[in-house]
């Protein structure tokens, strides 16, 4: 059980409902995957379950900023078009830009490119900063 300091994700800033007693976490920004245009999924957790990373929902103003917004998130103009990637409708893909909020980790694997994670304009996370430009790549 949480303590004093914190709470469950059903009252963390950084939770949002998806069905009943579920929802996603969105503490942390997406992990930068293997491949191209891999999409970012976060997890979900029960609205009871918790963990050290709680922020109080009435103490931030974090998950307000949308990657739209986030000065970590590059949209080509038209959107990501990936090829065979059938995971996402056309018109997610259109709405798609890449999160770069982390740099990749080496790994005992030689020769690796880097890629990062395709999220929609209206993903968010609790590490997003406010952008001042317009994140649209000409
Ligand atoms: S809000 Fe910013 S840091 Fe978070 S997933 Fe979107 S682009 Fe990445």
């Amino acid at each position: 059980m949480p303590n004093a300091n914190q709470g469950r994700c059903a009252d963390c800033a950084y939770w949002e409902l998806v069905r009943p007693n579920e929802g996603w976490c969105r503490r942390h920004s997406p992990t930068t995957p293997d491949a191209a245009d891999a999409v970012a999924h976060w997890p979900q957790s029960h609205a009871e379950q918790w963990c050290g990373d709680f922020v109080a929902s009435h103490r931030t103003s974090a998950p307000a900023i949308t990657c739209e917004s986030c000065r970590f998130w590059r949209q080509p103009e038209a959107g990501l078009q990936p090829v065979d990637r059938g995971d996402r409708i056309a018109s997610w893909w259109s709405n798609a830009g890449l999160c770069h909020r982390d740099a990749p980790k080496p790994n005992a694997a030689p020769g690796q490119r880097a890629y990062w994670a395709a999220t929609h304009r209206k993903d968010r996370c609790g590490f997003a900063e406010a952008r001042t430009d317009t994140g649209v790549e000409n």
